[in-house]
């Protein structure tokens, strides 16, 4: 008899055998509905056996087939298996994470019927004025005027909620509901916008990778900020979408990006769908029916949109793809850039990888002949290159951490009718409360980090655990009413150059000010209206954004980066500075960046500045050879989490042991620990660490995959936290 074996969305890694129902043999891919203990569980078929540990008659019977067809399609198949195998997490959970979460709820698996709306008479000659309050109306209008497929309305920005508005306003009436086609789009239609003329580097980019469309290729598009890559992936994009075939776009941030995307709306008039946080699960599961479906073009999405389905994918675009944001880090900690590699190669066909300032494995990948690299050196429109200056803190007097040389340059370009972007990566009004008279410092117990005062809100936050309390009055040590704040962040910057320079305009972007819905649009409309303001911000404000009158960028505090424990922070710190400075100055206005530092000398800034993040990378990548560091060496990072912290350590030394067992040890693996984790403790938890690092990826895959059955079976693996992260990219 057959045994069905099925992943479910446990954490535990191993399959769970049923029997089928009266010779009923579900299809592996497919959802089927399990008795589970006391509970059912929506589970995926993965593989059939023929025998099982459980003697038969014990095993329970499938409670229902949910699906007639596979979920997955054999390379999306494929992929979800060996990443849940690379990264050692259940593959139960791994393929119910690539669902949207109707499926994962058992939601049928196909396309409800699909109302048609077509424009009234009125909707014909409407015209939102550009100004309109509701600029997605007067997108959606736009883009149903432009005659688009009737058939793929639905999948384009135009929501079911935003049809329904339109109709009650009498601009679009709904047809009979006929069943969602396959899409065939046309790029027929004249797009809005008229493409530029390619320079010369922009067109060896499209040449080179149009000729080798059919083919897996990994192509790197290195170009700093405005040298045209967007440009390089319409065209890509027209092409691929001219075929018939459909496209990916992956995006560190959708808040951040709807420039990128009104452009290619404007530029590509084929079904595009954005997955964006915003989304209702209903609408997230209609676009990944109609992506599987054929009906949509062009996905754009951040992270975990690398899992949608698409019949006809014919490119992926991972843009910005040095950005921490694309490895998950929690759960399943998986690498969105390297799983897309993957699944272009088990697609067989071209994905581009796109930064100012491409990570150092991308670039080590191009060294080794993996990937093919392609420059985009000028900068489109023919801006000048910015002036860069190191400005040497030592002994000088600070104004809310200002340098007077900065701040009377500051001063300049504003009276110049330009803007200044000031950049500081600590939000709140001051990374510390102290007791003036015992120094005592306000912490949070949890993760024993120094709480951030937020002046506005009048918090007390730690921004490791999210705990908040009120402000502090009185010190807890002697009762000091005398308390003082200690450095700076963006809100204490805000409010001290507002009373500085009380005529200009500022806007702070960080994470507080744009936690409100529509509040960054609102910052990003108010910057781009020109004239002399000042820009504050954390990196968030390094992302994705032009702004062509920001004549002067600062960064005010870069020292923490150069002296980081951890390794990678002088590449993160390079890779921020050029995505910055790439905010400075356009084709008219010559632009200026300044850094400030205890450490002008510091070797690393002198080839930065000198030479730039080409050679400032290939002296980072010689360090790391030199140190047996990634990408020359394979890391997996094994952390312990505990209330109890010699419990998170004792559970590491005795993994270290297993690996250490006399016959076991492979002596290249090199180990390092159990030792307290960067951030030792969190959320009150203790963490701990434990660093596995060998030469050959491969050998240690093998040595945990070995070891794995071992390491979870002892004593304390049930009792306390653990993980695995494989190519960590933190800790
Ligand atoms: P990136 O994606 O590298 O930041 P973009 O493609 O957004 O660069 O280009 C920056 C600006 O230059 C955009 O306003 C774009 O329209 C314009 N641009 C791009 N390529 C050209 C070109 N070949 N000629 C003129 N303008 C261009
Ligand atoms: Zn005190
Ligand atoms: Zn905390």
């Amino acid at each position: 008899m057959t045994i069905i074996r099925v992943a479910l969305p446990v954490p535990l890694a191993r399959l769970f055998d049923y029997r089928p129902k009266e010779g009923q043999l579900p299809l592996k891919g497919v959802r089927v509905k399990v008795p589970f203990g006391r509970r059912k569980l929506i589970g995926i078929v993965v593989d059939y056996a023929n025998n099982s540990d459980l003697p038969v008659a014990q095993l329970k019977q499938l409670l229902a087939i949910l699906d007639s067809q596979p979920l997955f399609s054999s390379t999306l198949w494929q992929l979800l298996q060996w990443a849940a195998a690379y990264y050692h997490y259940p593959l139960g959970e791994v393929l119910q994470k690539a669902l949207p979460k109707g499926l994962r709820q058992g939601k049928p698996a196909v396309q409800a019927e699909t109302i048609q709306w077509q424009l009234t008479a009125l909707g014909h000659t409407t015209v939102l004025q550009a100004a309109s309050k509701a600029p997605r109306q007067q997108a959606a209008l736009r883009q149903l005027q432009q005659g688009l497929s009737s058939q793929a309305t639905p999948f384009l920005a135009i929501s079911p909620r935003l049809l329904r508005t339109l109709h009650t306003k009498g601009l679009v009436k709904t047809d009979r509901p006929t069943p969602a086609a396959a899409g065939s789009w046309s790029l027929t239609r004249p797009s809005d916008q008229q493409a530029p003329i390619l320079n010369a580097e922009q067109q060896v980019a499209v040449n080179q990778i149009s000729q080798q469309l059919q083919g897996f290729n990994v192509w790197l598009l290195q170009g700093v900020t405005g040298s045209g890559k967007t440009e390089v992936y319409l065209r890509l994009l027209e092409q691929v979408l001219a075929q018939g075939k459909q496209a990916l776009l992956l995006v560190p941030e959708i808040s951040l990006t709807h420039q990128t995307i009104e452009r290619l709306r404007q530029r590509l008039p084929v079904p595009i769908v954005v997955l964006h946080s915003a989304l209702r699960e209903s609408e997230r599961l209609a676009i990944w029916l109609a992506a599987r479906d054929g009906a949509v073009a062009l996905v754009v999405g951040t992270r975990s949109a690398l899992f949608t389905p698409l019949q006809r994918l014919g490119l992926i675009i991972i843009d910005e793809e040095h950005d921490l944001s694309y490895k998950q880090q929690s759960g399943w900690r998986y690498h969105a850039r390297d799983l897309a590699v993957l699944r272009a190669h088990y697609e067989g066909i071209p994905i581009l990888l796109g930064s100012a300032t491409p990570a150092l494995e991308t670039l080590h990948n191009v060294q080794q002949g993996k990937y093919r690299q392609l420059l985009l050196t000028q900068r489109a429109g023919g801006a000048a290159a910015v002036q860069q200056q190191l400005l040497d803190l030592k002994g000088q007097p600070l104004t809310a951490g200002i340098a007077p040389e900065l701040f009377a340059r500051i001063q300049q370009h504003l009276q110049a009718n330009n803007q200044v972007l000031l950049f500081l990566n600590r939000r709140g009004y001051a990374p510390a409360l102290l007791c003036h008279d015992c120094g005592w410092l306000a912490t949070c117990l949890r993760c024993e980090r120094y709480y951030t005062l937020h002046q506005a809100s009048q918090r007390l936050c730690c921004h490791h655990c999210g705990n908040q309390r009120a402000v502090a009055h009185q010190c807890t040590g002697c009762g000091s009413t005398h308390l003082i704040t200690a450095g700076i962040g963006t809100e204490q910057l805000e409010s001290k150059l507002q009373q500085l320079l009380p005529q200009i305009s500022i806007q702070r972007i960080d994470r507080d000010s744009t936690r409100q819905k529509g509040a960054l649009a609102q910052q990003l409309h108010t910057i781009h209206q020109g004239g002399a303001q000042l820009l504050i911000g954390t990196q968030m404000l390094a992302k994705g954004h032009h702004f062509p009158d920001v004549t002067l960028v600062a960064l005010l505090d870069i020292d923490g980066a150069l002296f980081s424990a951890d390794y990678r922070a002088a590449e993160r710190l390079a890779q921020l500075y050029t995505q910055v400075a790439g905010r400075a100055g356009r084709a008219s206005k010559q632009g200026e960046v300044v850094l400030q530092t205890h450490h002008p000398q510091h070797p690393l800034l002198q080839t930065l500045l000198l030479q730039g993040y080409t050679a400032f990378s290939e002296q980072l990548l010689e360090e790391r050879q030199l140190a047996s560091l990634p990408p020359y060496v394979s890391q997996v990072l094994l952390l312990a989490e505990d209330f109890e912290s010699p419990r998170a350590c004792d559970f590491l030394s005795a993994v270290r042991q297993l690996l250490e067992q006399p016959g076991h040890l492979d002596s290249a693996l090199w180990l390092l620990g159990p030792s307290p984790a960067l951030q030792a403790k969190r959320a009150g938890y203790f963490r701990w660490q434990l660093l596995l690092q060998h030469p050959s990826r491969g050998r240690l895959q093998q040595l945990l995959q070995s070891h794995y059955p071992q390491i979870s079976a002892l004593p304390l693996a049930r009792k306390i936290k653990w993980s695995i992260d494989v190519d960590p990219v933190e800790g």
